[in-house]
């Protein structure tokens, strides 16, 4: 029936993409995607041949219009390039103004980066914060870690191989002390998940410059850093037992 489909697609594995999505690809009327190339290999991929319209960051009032013409007349699926659309993808517009204008929307579960890798990193899961990506600017990246500091809880964000060693240096001096994790190319033949301090990361990222898509994870305030000696418990716990 018309309304809009919202799918998610894999994040790298072709096989991350459920019967669902699927079934509900094969029975739209078209399919609003950010790169038609991108989606369009996906679709053939599936055997499936569907119209694309383009909604892209770059989609304006008369893009928005149009497709929720559309998706009054017929089922219309929004994807975007990889992952769950509108988590730091386009769609956030789209949804607001078909869920007031009384469209049906839905939305289907599958494969998002922030997720997995808070699943993998082994760091503290009970409570996450999903910050997206940290600013471009050097003093913008530091002033939005520092707002961060007392949120008790682990800080989820995305990254690019080009900018993590600055994310590293900023998280280094603003949050000294942090477990880290580096969650890097997930469900991709070179998928690797590495936790340290941020120095200890950032050492190691110098001598070996990251490739792919990242996301980057800092443990709660009051966390003791992995592979780190307490030195303070260490202490009390010696000095406790020293008593007389
Ligand atoms: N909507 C997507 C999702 O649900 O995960 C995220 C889109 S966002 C534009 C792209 C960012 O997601 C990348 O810069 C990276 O931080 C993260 N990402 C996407 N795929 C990833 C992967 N396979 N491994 C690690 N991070 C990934």
């Amino acid at each position: 029936s018309p309304g809009l489909y919202i799918v998610a697609t894999p994040i790298g594995n072709l096989g991350d993409i459920t019967l669902r999505a699927v079934e509900t690809l094969r029975g739209v009327g078209a399919v609003a995607c950010e790169d038609t190339r991108v989606t369009g290999k996906l679709l053939h991929h599936l055997g499936i041949k569907k119209r694309l319209i383009r909604y892209d960051d770059h989609a304006g009032e008369a893009d928005r219009e149009r497709l929720l013409a559309l998706m009054e007349a017929e089922p219309v699926a929004l994807v975007s390039d990889a992952g769950t659309p509108l988590i730091s993808d386009p769609g956030y517009r789209l949804v607001r103004t078909a869920r007031e204008r009384g469209i049906a929307v839905t939305s289907l579960p599958g494969a998002n980066a922030a997720v997995l890798a808070m699943t993998l990193s082994g760091l503290p899961n009970d409570r996450f914060l999903f910050a997206g990506f940290l600013p471009n600017k050097a003093k913008a990246r530091e002033d939005a870690l520092a707002e961060l500091a007392a949120v008790p809880a682990t800080l989820v964000f995305y990254e690019t191989a080009p900018r993590l060693d600055a994310a590293l240096a900023a998280v280094a001096a603003v949050l000294p002390g942090r477990e880290v994790a580096v969650a890097r190319e997930l469900t991709k033949r070179f998928e690797e998940c590495r936790s340290g301090t941020p120095q200890e990361l950032a050492a190691h990222y110098a001598a070996h410059p990251p490739k792919g898509e990242i996301v980057l994870l800092i443990a709660p305030p009051g966390e003791t850093p992995a592979g780190e000696i307490d030195v303070d418990a260490l202490l009390l716990a010696a000095l406790t037992e020293a008593k007389p």
